[in-house]
């Protein structure tokens, strides 16, 4: 599931930048998509209503995220009754699911049985065998949920109060659970744990209480019983802060953490469950070394074209890894002016939308235009730039592409930035999250409109696509083929290749943080920073890192495929409309039902 943390630095957004996706909402949509009459299903549209009302009962919290809106004043505490009642849910609604003969169904609804099927044998897992609920302190905080509802555009302050009200109760109960389940953490998590949860009394202020104080529908005890409830939820807090600070002692002292590396066995379940890739994560990690290798040599051509054009006095350095960082460094500066972020990229949107058209690449609907805005305050911090969508709840809304302005920045802040997304970069991140990467998508995927798929709708589809048509749309042209524009998005690409390679060199092989660096350093051009980063964020994930390059490898090669079986008849816009049509399922599914 999708989750956002609270408490990222500044620095940490900007190595992220580039790919969040959030949902606002929108209306309801039916369960599936029943595209025919046929009786299995209408059986199966009918029981993906039930078991998704049923889901959000069992995980109200997730339920909130997505909008869903009827549990927003429950916490579920996380004991052992939960999780045997947790158990007993998954495995009824598995036997549920599978009475129905996948074979009897509509494509669509086949890939809605894979998406749910996926869906509780991952939660199956993760309970008995993956276990995190053990080993993640930062698992536990109560902060997402009160500040989804306390952000909501959607209720009123007197409807967000007495939300918050009521949730507040569970708090104590929820923290003693959490400290109960704790067993041999990873030190890692157990700092994050500490980090995110102080984080809460950025939610839980008591401005709270000053707006409390303001409202007059809520009566003189029911004042005093908020304020002795937010009192007691700060108290657990502290409680399962200092816990955790006691722990993280005991584990430096001890040296008897639980690694952060989950080893081969776990990283191959996790990335069949999180990717639903057709290949192994092994198979996945050599793939990307061939690409890393076949990318780097592609960069050493291109500096040797580029290099007298730019340094007509200044003989290439010997060392091939130097020249090329050197040429991307000086092509860097070239960029907009900090003032015209937000402005340049504005421009560019329609600019990417005629090439698509005249090229014929994909048909774009005009009666749905993207709006490009400043991240809004209550959004802002978390991404560079993403993408607003419509939910599968609430009302219609437009689709956002939001951009951080750099005003907050300091001017050699600011620089860096626009180094980063300089002239080239910018336009290639503008396919990605805009036209006709993540947005396109968006628009194809709400055509064929189903529950299921927009909420366990599968990420390294969605990542890939973004990815797969960067390099799509520089084949077609756009950049009229420049050398330096074909540079700077194997050095982009680069960093997507290496990013899989690191999770599994990490949890899998045992690289040390030494030759992290140096793979993001010297193998992929990073800055310090980013790579530091970078290798923080894989001790506290995993999978996670490698589904946009997996999603885009399979992309790729089921084109290729397409385009060998069909040899003439094949055509790149009817490709990708067939593809898209699907909505966001796993490549292998859609493989299946397009072969
Ligand atoms: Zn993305």
């Amino acid at each position: 599931m999708k989750k956002t943390a609270l408490s990222l630095s500044l620095a940490a957004i900007f190595t992220l930048a580039g790919c969040a996706q959030t949902t606002t909402h929108s209306e309801p949509q039916q369960a599936t998509s029943v595209t025919s009459q046929q009786p299995s299903d209408v059986a199966f549209a009918a029981f993906s209503e039930q078991f998704i009302e049923q889901y959000w009962q069992q995980y109200p919290e997730l339920s909130v995220y997505f909008g869903y809106g009827k549990f927003d004043d429950v916490i579920t505490i996380p004991d052992a009754a939960h999780r045997s009642a947790e158990q007993a849910f998954l495995d009824a609604q598995l036997a549920k699911l599978q009475s129905f003969d996948l074979t009897q169904l509509s494509d669509h609804l086949k890939i809605d049985y894979h998406l749910i099927e996926n869906t509780l044998k991952r939660a199956k897992w993760e309970l008995e065998t993956f276990k995190s609920w053990q080993w993640n302190p930062s698992n536990y905080n109560v902060s997402y949920g009160f500040a989804s509802i306390l952000n909501s555009r959607f209720k009123s302050e007197d409807d967000k109060l007495r939300q918050v009200f009521k949730r507040l109760k569970f708090v104590p109960d929820y923290y003693h659970a959490a400290k109960a389940n704790i067993d041999q953490p990873t030190l890692e998590y157990t700092q994050l744990g500490i980090q995110q949860n102080k984080g809460a009394f950025s939610v839980l202020t008591d401005d709270l209480l000053t707006r409390l104080d303001a409202l007059s529908t809520f009566s003189a005890e029911e004042k005093a019983a908020f304020k002795q409830r937010f009192a007691n939820a700060k108290t657990a807090i502290h409680g399962y802060i200092d816990f955790l600070t006691a722990l993280e002692q005991e584990l430096q002292k001890s040296g008897n953490a639980r690694s952060f590396r989950i080893g081969e066995a776990l990283y191959e379940d996790k990335f069949a469950f999180d990717i639903q890739s057709g290949y192994t994560a092994k198979q996945m990690y050599q793939k990307a070394l061939a690409d890393k290798a076949r990318v780097t040599a592609e960069m050493l051509t291109l500096t040797d074209q580029l290099w007298p054009k730019y340094f007509p006095e200044t003989a290439r350095p010997d060392d091939d890894t130097q020249a090329i960082a050197t040429l991307i460094k000086h092509l860097s500066q070239r960029h907009v002016e900090k003032s015209q972020f937000v402005n340049e990229i504005k421009r560019q949107i329609p600019e990417l939308e005629r090439f698509v058209m005249e090229k014929d690449l994909l048909t774009l609907d005009p009666e749905k235009p993207l709006v490009v805005r400043q991240t809004p305050d209550y959004m802002q911090g978390f991404a560079l730039a993403s993408i607003s969508a419509p939910g599968p709840y609430e009302k219609k809304e437009n689709t956002y592409y939001n951009v951080e302005p750099l005003d907050g920045l300091t001017d050699a802040q600011a620089n860096s930035m626009l180094r980063e997304y300089n002239h080239w970069i910018l336009q290639i991140l503008n396919i990605h999250e805009a036209v006709p990467g993540h947005y396109t998508q968006l628009v194809y995927s709400n055509t064929s409109p189903s529950l299921v798929k927009s909420i366990f709708g599968n990420g390294a589809m969605i990542e890939g696509w973004a990815v797969y048509t960067e390099r799509m749309m520089l084949e077609e042209g756009y950049g009229n083929f420049e050398p330096e524009m074909w540079l700077m998005y194997y050095k982009w690409n680069l960093r997507v290749i290496c990013n899989t390679i690191l999770d599994y060199g990490i949890q899998v092989k045992g690289i040390s943080k030494e030759q992290g660096l140096d793979l993001l350093m010297n193998g992929a051009f990073q800055e310090q920073a980013e790579a530091e980063g970078k290798w923080r964020r894989a001790t506290l994930s995993q999978v996670q890192l490698t589904s946009y390059y997996s999603g885009f490898r399979e992309i790729y090669d089921l084109r290729e495929e397409q385009k060998k079986q069909l040899g003439k008849d094949f055509d790149l816009k009817a490709f990708h409309e067939e593809f898209l049509s699907y909505g966001s399922a796993p490549v292998k599914y859609i493989r299946q039902l397009m072969n």
